[in-house]
């Protein structure tokens, strides 16, 4: 008997995938930022993103294909591209809260809402003229705009209070 071709492929699609359902992901804010539109963002290696589209609603339907991944908030140009959570394999619906609950340590340090340590946090510091620091490693001149535990950008903030440098995020 002759499987017709479509079939078959369509048959191990839906094995591939497990015929899982698509994974409901919503997003509330406070009342005063009740008309936020924004691009949710996926990422399952940091770099590689991919988008489950923009909404006015806060309310993003991912495909099961894409998780377990991390998951971003993107307003458009100028604002940051804001880690607000990740979403498991097993997970099929996931409530977040924005702008995220950030915890600080004793030293006044961000807790990373990802790794959850404060080693390599650094405060995102907003000035008119933002410090630059300046290496010199034998011949190779490098400037880092990361000053101690200060990441210093320009006098327009994109939304991010911090940044942790293991895992290249901001919130
Ligand atoms: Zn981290």
């Amino acid at each position: 008997m002759k499987i017709p071709g479509l079939l078959l492929l369509s048959a191990l699609l839906s094995a591939a995938s497990g015929n899982k359902p698509p994974v409901t992901v919503r997003i509330t804010f406070p009342p005063s930022k009740q008309h936020i539109i924004g691009e949710l963002l996926t990422a399952r290696q940091m770099g590689l993103l991919s988008s489950g589209g923009w909404q006015k609603s806060g309310v993003y339907h991912l495909s099961a294909d894409a998780v377990p991944a991390d998951l971003f908030f993107y307003q458009g140009p100028g604002s940051d591209t804001l880690y607000v959570g990740s979403v498991a394999a097993q997970d099929t619906a996931v409530q977040l809260r924005l702008p995220l609950v950030l915890r600080k340590n004793l030293l006044g340090h961000y807790v990373c809402p990802k790794c959850h340590k404060s080693d390599k946090t650094v405060t995102i510091v907003n000035s008119e003229a933002p410090l630059v620091r300046r290496t010199i490693t034998g011949t190779d001149t490098t400037y880092s705009s990361i000053i101690g535990r200060k990441l210093y950008e320009g006098c327009i903030s994109g939304g991010a209070r911090a940044h942790c440098q293991r895992d290249n995020i901001r919130f």
